[in-house]
């Protein structure tokens, strides 16, 4: 693993890349340029791939952050309101809501289904809401909700949505190329990720992986020009090219980044390193006095979300300034009634950099003094 003199990244995107990626960077490519196109649609290809995409599926890449394909997938996979589309968002933390304040902004009807931030969303649950509400057409389904770590039961919630024949769009940012999904047990309509997250490519692109029916079926719904994935997708098809100017050095960095997860072993390495990870610095954080928020059977090996120390000498961004100063980026928690802090297991890192990680936080409480590190009360949320 590569290490210079930069700060290891523990948050959820951008992360830590490999050497040979951030060198993939180093030169500039035309956008018409057939070489370029070539590489754009090899990813797409191994993009399809790793979900057992076969030819059933397609990929449509999008500028931008992960939230520009999301907010594209709602646009133009759930009609509009007037046109009969009616959105279920089973909500339990801050990736749920995103996806109920993009279906305000462009007038798409949604339904929240409210889940407690540690609690799963299940197949139970999303069945009740679809029996009650016939008018429902698609859930909008986050994978591991990345605000408190949270892995949801997409398996289940995918085959409830295809019993009762409604499309399913989920947001597997965190999730993707980590944790498995295959469409042959997970069908879907869309699925969206992006190139800075488990991929361990760059941020500046995202990416939906969709049904061939249903990308070819939306001409029309979508609320935006840019936004518009049908009409990206049927330009690409016609000439190749990306509509209006790539990332391109995402995108050369993205290949190499791939060509590191296919020489890695796929998904099932990457989901061991990753779960190596996680269990170095949860045991390590543990033996330090640290809880966890989540139980450990619906935690992701994604992110960490521990609870902040009780002592009164504990202040985040203190206790950040201190980890920083030791090589490593902590990343604030992202709930709302407890006090919490996260640390991230993906990126370019093994367990011998969590291992000291762990290291730098308990010099950090010695420095900061710091004695009592366990919460009074570990408090799950309501
Ligand atoms: C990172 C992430 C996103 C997208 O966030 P951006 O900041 O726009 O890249 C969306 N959903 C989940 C679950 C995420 O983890």
């Amino acid at each position: 693993m590569i290490r210079g003199n930069d700060p290891i990244l523990l948050t959820p995107g951008p992360l830590t890349t490999s050497l040979q990626t951030k060198q993939a960077m180093l030169r500039d490519w035309g956008s018409w340029d057939a070489a370029f196109n070539q590489m754009t649609a090899s990813i797409c290809k191994d993009l399809v791939d790793i979900v057992g995409g076969g030819s059933e599926y397609v990929c449509v890449p999008l500028q931008g952050s992960g939230t520009f394909s999301v907010e594209a997938a709602i646009g133009n996979v759930v009609p509009p309101a007037s046109r009969g589309g009616k959105v279920l968002v089973p909500n339990n933390g801050a990736y749920c809501a995103r996806i109920l304040k993009i279906c305000k902004y462009l007038g798409r009807a949604a339904v929240e289904l409210p889940v407690a931030e540690d609690t799963p969303a299940t197949a139970a649950v999303v069945d009740a809401a679809l029996a009650q509400d016939p008018s429902i057409t698609h859930v909008a389904q986050v994978h591991c909700e990345t605000g408190a770590g949270i892995l949801n039961d997409l398996a289940g919630i995918a085959q409830v949505c295809a019993r009762r024949k409604v499309g399913l769009i989920i947001d597997a940012m965190s999730s993707f190329a980590a944790l498995p999904i295959d469409v042959q047990s997970v069908p879907f309509d869309a699925l969206i990720a992006a190139s800075g997250k488990c991929l361990e490519g760059v941020p500046g692109m995202g990416f939906v992986i969709m049904k061939k029916s249903v990308v070819e079926g939306c001409a029309g719904n979508a609320h935006s020009l840019a936004m518009d994935l049908h009409d990206q997708y049927v330009y690409m098809q016609k000439t190749t090219q990306w509509r209006y100017t790539p990332p391109t050095h995402v995108v050369a960095a993205l290949r190499a980044a791939i060509d590191q997860f296919k020489d890695e072993g796929g998904q099932g390495a990457r989901l061991a390193r990753y779960t190596a990870n996680c269990r170095t610095l949860v045991d390590g954080m543990q033996a330090l006095g640290f809880r966890t928020y989540l139980k450990p059977e619906v935690q992701a090996p994604v992110i960490v979300t521990f609870h902040a120390p009780a002592d009164a000498a504990y202040e985040f961004k203190q206790f950040y300034a201190a980890v920083r100063a030791r090589g490593y980026i902590l990343y604030p928690g992202k709930l709302t009634q407890v006090e919490t802090f996260r640390v991230g297991c993906i990126g370019a890192i093994d367990s011998n950099e969590m291992r000291n990680v762990v290291g730098a936080v308990e010099q950090s409480l010695r420095d900061l003094g710091i004695r009592v590190v366990t919460p009074a009360a570990p408090r799950r949320a309501a």
